[in-house]
């Protein structure tokens, strides 16, 4: 893996200069500097930073590719894209999705009454709104609401209950009737890990017969003239083409039959989601295999191709992509605390005037190793630790012998590992994976990248600096959750390696790329670690501003969140520590103050004092 793999992942949105990595926009800040400006707020633990100029790219790069596929295919409907909330509702998010959105009459999708809720605030009128997933009347009539505000709004139905409550609504009142959508079940399966969407036992959508039955109703209660748009998504991060073009198909001929029944206002096919993002470090292990190009050329074509033949005109097009326009814009932030084998330090030996042979031994091979030397020496090392701890066991060596051995085993393999990085031989790739070295991050996997933990999806990781010196300790990752699933593991085809370094003495910074979609309101507070601080990074000419920045909340807020009375909590403690015997009068009202000053610190674990 070279440079962290951020030809494949980067999308050149970072750059590595001078052994650090950049922003590559304008001013080019590394990611260190951001960091350590915030940081010398004397502020702990994980850091999201927001680069809304991603969010920007990246609605640009969406409309321009279907905008110049439909040019090029000569089709005459238009692309329409809306951004669905859920992949990330964070207010620095959607502010910046509207913002950049709105020269191209970029709307929102909602799948909730709060989702719903915003997208009718945020939603510039003019640019579209959809909705989507299970509703109760309540949500139905919500979207009356909306459109009676102005918004051009569909409300994308489920199954057939959900048109019978449009039907009705529309009865009762005299509120404008929203767009009706109709999402259809499809028979041809999404692929990767996400996909339930589609397929004969899908969670929504509208079978053929269904289709049918839905389309008398409407013709029956004169509201045929609203339904304008039938909608499907595959399931999310679809790695492979093929299944577009299979689903398209499918989805293509139902649009047509419909217009064939009598659906004479249906003017859109909404693709949904599922435009993948790379997170992969390693070639060979790529998460896609098509470009945002041909994905839009794929959709223009294949339905143009499908309305052709029936006779039928072009549909607009509609996508609900997500993870595709939010994903790159923030990076988590986190620093190392530890490295777990870093106490085998030399410095730490304390060896007796009389040592065990094979202590000897050990020393001796720790003293002579040169290049040519040392896999032969490091398998006798290895060799001897066995034999040592088989002596341990039976009571033949004591602690103190084996911590001795324990040192200078782990040295001989570090230096090995040094002097052979010119001639890595895939035994000792093998071996530095097995003995992955286990950094410690200050942060929750739970909480900042819950897809890890729930699906093994991997993100990209890197240094913030020291990117021009070779990286060669294999590691594995472990939050600070008391969780053992809180570890990140790599395999042996796909390792990380980090760097060996001395935190009584430096920093180290880890940076997690793509985490821009789902996990922040996926995570979750296990352990009581929340939401990381964040801040929005404004990037000019000449340097860049830092916005709203938000700390992660205190201790008290996060207990009060969970239905605690942090007052009564505060002073119970308080009065506790009142009622022991204190020496001094001062000490009592110093440990008063640390007491009250670390309960309204955030959650994280404190690296600066
Ligand atoms: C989740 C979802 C999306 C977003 O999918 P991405 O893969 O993030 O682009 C779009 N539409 C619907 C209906 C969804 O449920």
């Amino acid at each position: 893996m070279k440079n962290y793999g951020i030809d494949i992942w980067g999308e050149n949105n970072f750059k590595i200069d001078k052994g650090m990595i950049k922003v590559n926009y304008k001013s080019s800040p590394s990611l260190l500097e951001i960091t350590q400006k915030i940081r010398k707020t004397n502020l702990s633990g994980p850091l999201i930073l927001r680069f809304p100029h991603l969010i920007e790219k990246q609605i640009g790069l969406l409309y321009s590719n279907f905008q110049r596929a439909i040019s090029e295919n000569e089709y005459t409907g238009e692309f329409r894209a809306v951004f669905p909330l859920k992949v990330n509702q964070f207010p620095e998010a959607v502010d910046a999705v509207v913002e950049h959105g709105e020269q191209f009459g970029y709307g929102l999708e909602a799948g909730s009454k709060a989702e719903l809720a915003l997208a009718m605030e945020k939603t510039p009128l003019g640019s579209p709104i959809t909705v989507n997933g299970f509703k109760d009347e309540e949500m139905v009539r919500l979207g009356f609401i909306a459109a009676q505000m102005g918004h051009d709004i569909t409300i994308t139905i489920e199954g057939i209950g959900e048109l019978e409550w449009i039907i009705d609504v529309a009865q009762q009142c005299n509120l404008k009737v929203p767009n009706i959508g109709i999402r259809i079940r499809l028979q041809s399966e999404g692929s990767g890990i996400w996909a339930k969407s589609s397929g004969l036992s899908a969670k929504f959508g509208l079978t053929s017969t269904e289709l049918i039955e839905a389309m008398n109703m409407l013709q029956e209660h004169n509201m045929a003239q609203h339904f304008t748009m039938i909608h499907f998504h595959v399931g999310s991060q679809m790695q492979d083409i093929s299944t577009l073009k299979r689903v398209l198909r499918e989805a293509g001929n139902i649009y047509a039959e419909l217009k064939k029944m009598g659906a004479d206002n249906l003017n859109a096919i909404n693709i949904g989601g599922g435009l993948a993002v790379e997170y992969s470090q390693h070639t060979a292990n790529r998460l896609r295999n098509y470009t945002l190009e041909e994905f839009s050329n794929s959709v223009v074509f294949l339905l143009r191709e499908i309305m052709n033949a029936k006779g039928v005109a072009h549909p607009n097009i509609f996508t609900e992509s997500g993870r595709f326009v939010v994903a790159s814009h923030s990076v988590l932030i986190t620093p190392v605390l530890e490295l777990f084998s870093h106490d085998y330090q030399e410095k730490s030996l304390k060896l007796k005037e009389q040592n065990p042979p094979l202590i000897e031994e050990l020393r001796e091979l720790n003293s002579l190793l040169s290049p040519r030397t040392c896999i032969e020496y490091m398998h006798d090392a290895l060799d001897h630790m066995e034999s040592l701890l088989t002596l341990f066991n039976l009571g033949h060596i004591d602690l103190l012998d084996r911590s001795n051995a324990e040192i200078l085993v782990h040295q001989i393999i570090k230096k090995s590992l040094y002097l052979s990085q010119d001639n890595l031989m895939p035994e000792i790739e093998r071996l530095q994976v097995k003995l992955q070295e286990r950094y410690l991050i200050n942060s929750s996997i739970f909480q900042s990248i819950p897809d890890y933990w729930g699906l093994q999806q991997q993100f990209p990781i890197m240094p913030l600096d020291r990117l021009d010196v070779p990286a060669i300790r294999a590691a594995s990752l472990w939050d600070i959750t008391c969780d053992s699933d809180g570890e990140i593991r790599f395999k042996p085809e796909t390792p990380l390696y980090l760097h060996d370094i001395d935190l009584d003495e430096e920093e180290y910074f880890l940076a997690f790329f793509n985490v821009g979609a789902y996990q922040e309101t996926l995570g979750m507070n296990h352990n009581l670690f929340t939401h990381p601080s964040e801040c929005t990074i404004m990037i000019n000419d000449n340097g860049y501003e830092i916005e709203n920045f938000t700390e992660s909340d205190n201790i008290l807020n996060i207990l009060e969140d969970i239905g605690y009375d942090s007052s009564k909590l505060l002073t119970n403690l308080k009065n506790k520590l009142v009622a022991s015997d204190f020496s001094t009068e001062e000490e009592k009202t110093d440990t008063l103050q640390k007491l009250e000053m670390y309960l309204y610190q955030n959650g994280y674990l404190r690296t600066t004092r």
